[in-house]
């Protein structure tokens, strides 16, 4: 439960604010996150980590000398925006290349990716390594689709060391690599976490049981077990965890006991005490361990356990100093302040509008106003969904995406449809985070590309421009029908509402007609087993409800399907001229949107 706050849709933002504000002498603040406000060294390495708030000190908290040069902080539990961590990362650049690094969550994935090819469009040498420790979430064939949690530390350090020591960028990114192969955790809760403003947890553990194999962000473990003693659960967690011992390991191991929020540290020395007694009767000699809270879940109660298996160079990196908000090891030199420049975000637009495309700009507020009321009103139910095998904020990422994307179509009031709808589309995708808000954020922006700038609009660039959105959220995500994602219900809708055009039937009751093919393709995604983003891991849990993304998609043209007449999009297209034939309409530029 968390109990301070003034708004909770405002809680990270705020919370960021006090925490640069207690440690002016470490971070300063940005739009999008935090960097360093001490003393850089030109031509290294920046090594810029991120990902959601509610983690702390994961992952503002590990920004300082030794360790990261900057983060990309989020919303509760929800990627930063692409448009964030390109910020960030600019204001981290000291011209030695950037090195992301981040728990590999499909939001998060996509946020990181998109800033990466706008930074090396700019000519800096951007790469990536993901964490991917859980063992829970994939089995040992599938590492690399595995979750990040509390190996984040092991690797950010290993980065942060080695960017400090001037190692070049092929040397950066190689350690953090192999500190990622070599490291794995397994996590258990006893209860669950409850989001800023909410009345109850995600989910919640039977009294008596402990989940195993939980994410940090709420999605639920893998199994239950009734709850053991510290000895049995010190032998569960160092047993699964030296089934999984990297091949090249040697005898040296990092012990990591991390609180995953309300944990006790005298109940997590005490779990430590046990699974050092474990590792050294295997004979493993211990290296520099650590116990205490790293990468949180909120209130979540519960803890993990990290194996990190360094070799000489590796150990090398982790046992360097190091001085952060939430991390210090050894002595560093005080560091000269370094006054690090904000970095405003500036949208220019403004091209000359054709008086169509302002109308049709006019008539895309007045839809995104109508999501907006659809959101309104299902926000609950989406999250509700979304904690049955996800994290729970699908609602509340999509409101403020969407809200956000009203405020800027209403800034943008008076000109065309592409401008109107491209920051809307950035302002989702900034302020929603997490998975969808990428999707959502930069379908409109091809929505409005789509439309573009054009004399008259009919019908059939209702088709090019619902086709535009399906293209770009397959580019972006790589679903395929049936992997139990949005794309499920996408791909239906285009479907019918491009036949019905071709068969002569006008624009609103095409429409109608395609908005009851994506809720009935949602419905039937209950039968599916997810094989792409965060839910992918709890596949058993979410058998049986559909996908929180393929729902909201439904129900959202469900509401635009029904305001279509109001509007004055007529049957006769949106400016009044008579729908032109399925076969004039460019071909899907993506795979799985069939006309
Ligand atoms: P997050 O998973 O980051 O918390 P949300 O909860 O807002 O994001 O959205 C979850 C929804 O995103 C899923 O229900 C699914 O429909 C959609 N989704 C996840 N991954 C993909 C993908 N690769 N392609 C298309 N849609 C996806
Ligand atoms: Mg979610």
């Amino acid at each position: 439960m968390t109990s301070i706050y003034d708004d909770p849709a405002v809680f990270a933002d705020e919370s960021l604010d006090g925490f640069v504000a207690a440690n002016r002498q470490y971070v300063d603040r940005l739009d999008g996150g935090v960097v360093r406000s001490t003393r850089s060294s030109p031509g290294h390495v920046a090594v810029v980590i991120g990902g959601g708030s509610g983690h702390y000190p994961a992952f503002a908290g590990l920004v300082g000398t030794g360790l990261a040069t900057a983060s990309a902080c989020g919303n509760t539990f929800a990627s930063p925006s692409a448009g964030q961590i390109y910020r960030v990362a600019k204001a981290a650049d000291m011209g030695g290349g950037v090195l992301f690094s981040y728990g590999n969550y499909a939001g998060d994935v996509m946020h990181f990716n998109q800033a990466q090819v706008r930074l090396r469009g700019e000519g800096i040498d951007a790469r990536t390594v993901r964490v991917t420790d859980d063992i829970a979430s994939a089995p040992p064939d599938q590492r690399h689709d595995r979750r990040g949690v509390a190996g984040d530390l092991t690797v950010f350090k290993v980065a942060g060391a080695a960017a400090e020591a001037g190692k070049s960028i092929d040397d950066v990114e190689r350690l953090a690599r192999k500190a990622n192969d070599r490291t794995r955790s397994l996590g258990v809760a006893f209860g669950g976490c409850t989001l800023p403003g909410q009345a109850s947890p995600l989910f919640s553990i039977p009294a008596g049981k402990m989940s195993v194999g939980l994410g940090i962000h709420g999605e639920p473990g893998i199994f239950d077990l009734n709850m053991p003693t510290a000895t049995d659960l010190a032998e569960l967690l160092v047993s699964r965890l030296l089934a999984e011992r990297p091949d090249d390991a040697g005898s040296a191991v990092v012990p990591i006991v991390n609180g995953l929020g309300t944990a006790k540290y005298d109940e997590l020395f005490l779990l430590y005490g046990k699974v050092e007694k474990i590792l050294t009767a295997h004979g493993l000699r211990i290296v520099e361990p650590e116990c205490g809270e790293l990468v949180t879940s909120l209130d979540m109660p519960g803890l993990s356990l990290t194996l990190f298996w360094p070799d000489d160079e590796l150990a090398e990196y982790w046992s360097a100093p190091a001085d952060t908000p939430a991390y210090r090891k050894s002595a560093v030199d005080t560091q000269a302040r370094r006054v690090a420049a904000p970095h405003r975000h500036a949208v220019a637009h403004g091209e000359p509008a054709t008086a169509e495309a302002v109308r049709l700009g006019h008539l895309a507020a007045v839809a995104l106003r109508a999501i907006g009321t659809v959101v309104a009103t299902n926000e609950d139910a989406w999250g509700k969904l979304d904690s049955v095998a996800g994290d729970g904020d699908h609602g509340m990422g999509m409101r403020r995406g969407v809200d956000a994307a009203c405020a800027a179509a209403d800034a943008a009031a008076g000109t065309g449809v592409h401008n109107i709808l491209s920051c809307a589309g950035e302002a989702w995708s900034e302020r929603a985070g997490g998975t969808s808000g990428a999707l959502w954020g930069t379908g409109l922006i091809q929505v409005g590309n789509a439309f573009g700038n054009k004399d008259t609009y009919s019908a059939i660039d209702v088709v090019s421009a619902v086709r535009a959105f399906a293209a770009a959220v397959t580019d972006l995500g790589s679903a395929d029908v049936g992997d139990k994602t949005m794309v499920d219900a996408i791909v239906p809708f285009v479907e019918s509402l491009t036949a019905d055009l071709d068969h002569g039937v006008g624009l609103g009751p095409s429409l109608i007609g395609a908005a009851a093919a994506a809720k009935r393709a949602a419905d039937a995604t209950a039968a599916l087993r997810p094989r792409l983003g965060r839910a992918r891991p709890l596949a058993e849990k979410s058998l049986g409800h559909p996908d929180p993304g393929a729902v909201s998609f439904a129900d959202i043209v469900g509401g635009l399907a029904g305001i279509v007449p109001s509007v004055d999009v007529s049957a006769r297209g949106p400016t009044g001229k008579a729908p032109l034939q399925s076969s004039d309409v460019p071909g899907p530029r993506d795979r799985g949107v069939t006309a």
